[in-house]
């Protein structure tokens, strides 16, 4: 039987391999093939990770044979001996998904040390730093392989400052840190029960597991539902040699990225501390250096590193994001990967990485992932609200973004509020991978310690939150849930803003405004409307949402919900007249007082339309949705309808369903209540003769069925509408022309799309509807019980968000063939939530779809995601 390969040498891989190498590892073997200072090491590939937990958590002997052979390999390559007690070798153990996880996995750094091999490792090189990474090693191994909290070894750290009156780690000597060291060793023991081991090979296969196991924690999970990661890619474990930036003064260890990750400029920018090691950078216990004092201390490394940036940039072809450390002198690259980057950073990047001759339209497209456009299109502070507003204290501008809300301490109450609507800003000392659905439900994150490139600075970046980092002028007090800046307390609840791109923390709730695109944007969304063949169109109800998506792009609107405009001011009462009338007459007499206002408001929007398509959807929602149901309002109803109160409430109760998801709603209602088309066309129709007059524009209205299920029932709507239609039109003169079409979102019309097809001149897919209705889950559940169905691993996504191409998908694939081979001249689109959703947007493209509509600040997305799976195609 041929042997599997686990492990792989960085000599032996490359960036193409990132599946099977997980991307660190990928990039590790690529830099050493390029030929740039890369400590030797090798991979354990993520497929090993799978046949793990098929063997129910174990690693198979042919595993554990594999990687020790590896390690003999960096034996002889190095000149030291893992586990040899005069001059050992120590190695690094870092996970490495696919994509990158932030903060998701966990590294393990100097295993290789015991109570012997310390010693020589002493002699070797000096014995602070021996000791230094010994009490490291324990914590993390502890941390990582036992789940021992790091807080336990912290405070032993704080307590032997204090009683030795030093403030930092480095003033900390060898004999200090031989004390700390057996300590932490007493710590172990007491805790875990057990003297920590002193096998290292035992070691170091506990951490390949540890790595192995920690892709299916909690936060990772999470992480990767939030993200759009599948759980069976697994995550590969790179072992690698260590380098020591905490050998002394004349070393150190930094995080930078080739251009800024905020802004986009082009400008080396990153972080650095000197004798440090791993990720004291990035927690925040001291306070890093800029690269640009990099530059003048070290002059001759700063030369150097900046070499390699242009080496990987050119190779890469994208802005890189590096781990760097200096080991008495000489620089080692621990790490490269395209660098996550606001939105603001990716359109720059990538219009110059054109202009730079590294990449050509379409390449730079694919650098810009959709979902960042986010960032970019929401409002900002309002410029005179926020000159009128009071700074409070100043943090870092970690991530741009304007955000106001209630204060929320701690990341559970954020989502909790978030789900009743109210915004909220979570304040945090720092943050954590727990803190991500926290996160997520604000508007914006503070965060006390921590710099540019900490946990919060870097999420938040990646999500388009506003995030300022670092400000130590907030004092939490999480006892009693307040926080004080300055000299003012805050509550729980209490109002903020914080703006990601100045640091500044302003106190109460500041208004915000809509921002104008950049250049650079513009042409990006050039690029990419030139580059697409889906047509992309806007969900809009008035013509202010109308304005904005046609700014944005939008090439007509997809769906007009009519029933939104009757809530608007008194025309709920005539609303409510209309569905409580006792006969005929009284409906069309107050459907008589809607229909003007109706034919305003489509009139109005055609006026913005200037010609493109309209789709207007007829009456939808069960009409109970309308009707008062406490007393006072019941009360003035009657009067206003001059009835008895006792009959009227009879009758709302009647009115009341059980199940508002299906019964009496969509064309139902206009099969028991045909005056309702019929009011509802003359308003289109008339609006429709009165602008084409007017501004001499060519409206073709396209009146949209919702609900619907069967031919038969199509066709009885559809005779009304043409009746009234046709009548309107003749007595006009105008020659008009307009579509009759209906949603596809009840399965049956899916199955039946090319019957419907005969009648219909158009399909739109109401995704939401149409995933209720397949999988019968209410879109209400999707925070509610589904949350089980995500951590039982029945179900990766919300089918709310994303469509389920599985199922539904399969149903809008089969209506749209069906539909089209019947007529030819079909036009199908779809309205749902998911037509703003990337990877939805790309199944429409490959499902054949026209068109996908969605909301306004959705436009842009969907204008990039439709690029996007034509270029994928292509390729
Ligand atoms: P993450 O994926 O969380 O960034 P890494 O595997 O990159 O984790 O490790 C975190 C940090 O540990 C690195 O930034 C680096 O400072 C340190 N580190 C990793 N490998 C080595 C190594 N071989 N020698 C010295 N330090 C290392
Ligand atoms: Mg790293
Ligand atoms: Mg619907």
């Amino acid at each position: 039987m041929q042997d599997n390969k686990y492990v792989y040498m960085f000599e032996e891989g490359n960036a193409s391999m990132r599946n099977l190498l997980g991307g660190k590892g990928a990039n590790l073997a690529e830099m050493t093939k390029l030929g740039l200072p890369v400590p030797g090491g090798f991979v354990v590939t993520t497929t090993a990770s799978l046949q793990y937990y098929e063997d129910n958590e174990k690693i198979n002997e042919q595993m554990t044979s594999q990687i020790l052979n590896a390690v003999s390999k960096m034996e002889r390559d190095s000149g030291k001996g893992f586990g040899n007690s005069e001059n050992p070798l120590l190695v690094a153990i870092r996970s490495g998904a696919r994509v990158s996880m932030p903060g998701m996995m966990d590294t393990v750094l100097n295993l290789g040390l015991n109570d012997k091999t310390v010693e020589g490792f002493a002699k070797v090189a000096n014995e602070r730093l021996a000791y230094d990474s010994y009490r490291r090693f324990i914590q993390m191994y502890a941390n990582v392989v036992k789940g021992l909290g790091s807080e336990h070894f912290e405070k032993a750290l704080t307590q032997k400052k204090k009683s030795l009156n030093v403030k930092s780690d480095t003033d900390l000597t060898a004999d200090n840190l031989k004390e700390l060291v057996s300590e932490y060793k007493s710590i172990y023991k007491e805790l875990i029960g057990e003297p920590i081991s002193q096998d290292v090979k035992k070691l170091l296969i506990d951490c390949v597991q540890a790595v192995f196991a920690s892709w299916q924690n909690p936060r990772a999970i999470v992480y990767r539902r939030l993200n759009d990661i599948p759980s069976n890619w697994g995550t590969a474990v790179n072992v690698q040699a260590m380098v020591f930036g905490n050998k002394n003064n004349n070393s150190g260890t930094g995080v930078a990225f080739t251009r800024n990750p905020s802004t986009g400029e082009k400008a080396l920018y990153g972080e650095y501390l000197i004798n440090a090691q791993g990720e004291d950078v990035v927690v925040g216990i001291r306070t890093p250096k800029p690269m640009s004092s990099l530059k003048e201390q070290y002059p001759e490394i700063y030369k150097e590193f900046e070499n390699y940036c242009n080496v990987l940039e050119e190779h890469y072809k994208d802005m890189q994001d590096m781990e760097f450390t200096i080991d008495d002198g000489k620089l080692y690259m621990l790490q490269t990967r395209n660098g996550k980057r606001t939105g603001k950073a990716a359109v720059k990047v990538a219009v110059d990485l054109v202009k730079e001759g590294l990449l050509n339209e379409k390449q730079a497209l694919l650098k810009v992932s959709p979902n960042q456009l986010d960032s970019l299109l929401h409002p900002q502070f309002d410029k005179q609200a926020i000159k009128e507003a009071n700074v409070m204290a100043k943090g870092l501008p970690a991530s741009p973004g304007a955000g106001s809300g209630k204060i929320v301490l701690d990341s559970k109450k954020a989502v909790e509020l978030n789900e009743e609507g109210i915004n909220t800003i979570l304040i945090r000392e720092e943050t954590s991978p727990e803190d991500i659905e926290g996160m997520h439900a604000s508007e914006g994150v503070l965060t006390v310690r921590g710099g540019m490139t900490s946990h919060a600075a870097v999420v938040a970046r990646g999500m388009g939150l506003a995030c300022v980092a670092g400000c130590s002028d907030v004092h939490i007090n999480l006892s009693k849930n307040t926080l004080k800046i300055k000299d003012k307390e805050y509550k729980e609840g209490d109002y903020i803003s914080i703006d990601g791109a100045t640091g500044n923390v302003y106190d109460g709730l500041i208004k915000t405004k809509e921002v104008e695109p950049e250049e650079d944007f513009k042409l990006i969304m050039k690029w990419a409307t030139e580059n697409k063949t889906l047509g992309v169109r806007t969900n809009a109800d008035t013509p202010k949402d109308a304005t904005q998506a046609l700014k944005f792009g939008a090439e007509g609107i997809g769906l007009v919900r009519t029933e939104h405009m009757f809530f608007e001011g008194s025309r709920i009462t005539s609303v409510r007249k209309m569905i409580l009338a006792d006969n005929k007459e009284q409906r069309e007499d107050a459907l008589e007082e809607l229909r003007p206002m109706q034919r305003a408001d489509f009139t109005n929007i055609y006026k913005v339309m200037k010609g493109h398509p309209v789709t207007i959807r007829f009456l939808d929602p069960p009409l109970h949705e309308f009707l008062p149901h406490n007393l006072d309002d019941i009360k003035l109803l009657a009067k206003q309808m001059n009835v008895e109160y006792e009959s009227l409430n009879k009758k709302i109760k009647s009115l009341k369903e059980l199940n508002p998801m299906l019964g009496h709603r969509g064309v139902r209602l206009s099969v028991t209540y045909p005056e309702i088309a019929k009011m509802q066309t003359t308003a289109v129709i008339e609006a429709a003769v009165e602008v084409k007059e007017q501004e001499g524009l060519n409206i073709n209205p396209e009146i949209m069925i919702p609900l619907v299920c069967d031919k038969k029932e199509l066709d009885y709507i559809k005779k009304v509408v043409e009746d009234t239609a046709n009548d309107i039109i003749k007595e006009s003169g105008v020659n008009l022309n307009y579509k009759v079409g209906t949603m596809i979102e009840v399965p049956r019309a899916a199955l039946l799309a090319d019957e419907i097809a005969q009648s219909a001149q158009f399909f739109s897919f109401g995704t939401n509807d149409l995933t209720q209705m397949t999988f019968g889950f209410s879109r209400d559940d999707s925070g509610g019980f589904l949350t089980e169905y995500y951590d039982k691993k029945l179900l990766d996504f919300d089918p709310f968000s994303k469509i389920d191409f599985e199922g539904v998908g399969k149903l809008i694939q089969m209506a749209t063939k069906l539909g089209k081979s019947e007529n030819a001249n079909l036009k199908v689109g779809i309205c749902g939530e998911h037509g703003g959703n990337p990877a939805s947007v790309e199944f429409c493209h490959n499902a054949k779809l026209d068109y996908v509509s969605c909301s306004p600040y959705r436009v842009p997305i969907a204008i990039l995601s439709a690029a996007h799976a034509k270029i994928k195609n292509e390729k």
